[in-house]
């Protein structure tokens, strides 16, 4: 529709040559014509209009924040004040919070405005955004005429921002939900440091590897977007209290004698040779623009997925112990008795792939399997930590595959849990050392759909991270786009 960037947008309503109105009705119609898409679970269309005229009150006296009068679209994990918050459950299908999470307060006081609630996996569990009680999103690429998944857990949000249906949008990662659709849809998706933004009133899958983070068009649009999602918050102990860079100044410098690290476990046995070719072009890119690459080891990789299979639905299954459908959510009916309710209102509320994770998680915490799955995931994941802490003696930054493949048909995963959860092979990892990730669109397969490259950065040093992405998005020239099949308009 636009071909505007937060960037260029945002510049646009400060020479006035645009309005925040005219921007934000643009973008409700794109929205509302793009309902096959199935990005957006709630539109807010009146809500953005009247931020929307708050904003250009403000920009006509010359005021205004980082993200003045520009929309964006908001997973639907994170709690709008207000504003239903599903998680993409049964069990929130009626959820309406009485809160804003830090996150979504942060943006609207820069001066965001919120176009609606993106579609997700159910409590942002999958990778291809079938799970969703809403269901499935659409990749706005397709294979010819075939329909393909978006990725996941953000699905909707990589669907918005790949449509243009928002100028950029809010994701979560946990184990790759930023990074994968984005990296399958062509955009930006950036995976903070684990503290870097505040977890509070974001609905929690694991709450030690969740981390919200944008989904946008550029790498400069991810660096401002990302400083205004970031803070410290005394309602989120996890937060961290080192101050906000200025995050798009940092873009500024180039790579020279920067030292990128090429993990060798990373090169999979039967990863399709597109992936290892362009990750090969990825570090020439960076190469010719003065970097030294250097290969590295991360030797525990191998243990990554089993590992994060097993602390993530532990946490989730101490997690979603609340939905019990007594103080809020889905309550059945016809029921006899406590127990015969919280029964009920789970299996009815929760889909399939949630029970499978409550399940897993239950049985590795479970006295007498405790120590055999629990206690040595944990071990396990500091030494995949420490891996990531030796590699950086030798490097400042990581460059691998962000996926083992492009976007794939619905379906063609989703009776195989196992072959789903391969899909986060390259991401994992870094949510369970806590450090930064960043996907940037690098090229197409010989079939015409995105892949994308991962870099990984030291925590809390996204600056060096957003510089090498930028690097690379120069020299990959990433500005194909898909053809609009989803709008009759
Ligand atoms: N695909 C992974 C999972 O299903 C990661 C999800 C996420 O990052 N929220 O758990």
């Amino acid at each position: 529709m636009s071909n505007f960037t937060l960037a260029s947008a945002r510049d646009a309503l400060k020479a006035k040559k645009i309005s925040s109105k005219e921007l934000t009705t643009a973008y409700i119609k794109a929205v509302e014509a793009a309902r096959p898409l199935n990005a957006y679970i709630t539109e807010t269309p009146d809500k953005a209009l009247e931020m929307a005229a708050a904003s250009d009150a403000r920009l006509a006296k010359g005021e205004g924040g980082a993200l003045e009068g520009l929309p964006l679209a908001i997973k639907d994990l994170f709690c709008t004040k207000g504003v239903r918050t599903t998680a993409g459950s049964k069990i929130l299908g009626n959820f309406i919070p009485p809160y804003e999470s830090t996150v979504t307060a942060n943006l609207w006081k820069a001066g965001a405005v919120m176009l609606g609630k993106t579609n997700l996996d159910e409590f942002a569990m999958g990778s291809s955004n079938e799970t969703s009680a809403s269901g499935p999103v659409f990749n706005p690429w397709r294979d010819g005429t075939k329909k393909l998944v978006p990725g996941g857990s953000s699905g909707g949000s990589a669907s918005a921002v790949a449509g243009d249906l928002c100028l950029a949008a809010t994701g979560t990662d946990t184990g790759g939900s930023i990074r994968q659709p984005a990296a399958i849809t062509g955009i930006v998706g950036l995976k903070p440091t684990y503290g870097r933004c505040s977890r509070w009133g974001i609905v929690a899958f694991a709450s030690s590897l969740d981390q919200a983070g944008p989904m946008t068009k550029t790498v400069r649009d991810a660096a401002i977007l990302l400083g205004s999602m970031a803070s410290i918050d005394p309602k989120d102990s996890t937060s961290t209290d080192l101050p906000v860079p200025d995050y798009e100044k940092a873009l500024e410098g180039g790579i020279k004698g920067l030292r990128v690290g090429i993990p060798r476990e990373y090169r999979m046995d039967g990863a399709p040779p597109e992936i290892a070719a362009l990750w090969d072009k990825g570090a020439e890119w960076l190469k010719a623009q003065g970097a030294e690459i250097v290969e590295v080891s991360l030797p525990h990789t191998k243990y990554a997925l089993p590992t994060y299979y097993i602390v993530a639905p532990a946490e989730a299954s101490s997690n979603l112990a609340r939905y019990d459908g007594v103080r809020f959510g889905h309550r059945a009916k016809d029921v006899k008795g406590i127990t015969d309710l919280y029964e009920k209102s789970r299996a009815e509320g929760f889909g399939l792939e949630v029970q499978r994770r409550i399940l897993i998680g239950t049985y590795v915490l479970s006295s007498g399997y405790y120590d055999a799955y629990y206690a040595r995931a944990q071990k396990l994941r500091t030494l995949i930590a420490r891996d990531f802490t030796e590699a950086y003696t030798q490097c400042d930054v990581l460059l691998t595959p962000a996926t083992p493949g492009p976007a794939f048909g619905l379906g063609e995963n989703s009776d195989d849990p196992v072959a789903m959860y391969l899909n986060d092979v390259f991401t994992v990892t870094v949510n369970l050392a806590g450090l930064p990730g960043l996907s940037v669109p690098a090229g197409l397969t010989a079939g015409g759909l995105p892949l994308g490259l991962q870099l990984i950065g030291k925590a809390f040093d996204e600056g060096t991270l957003l510089r090498a992405g930028l690097a690379l998005e120069t020299a990959a020239n990433f500005t194909h786009k898909p053809a609009n099949w989803w709008s009759a308009s």
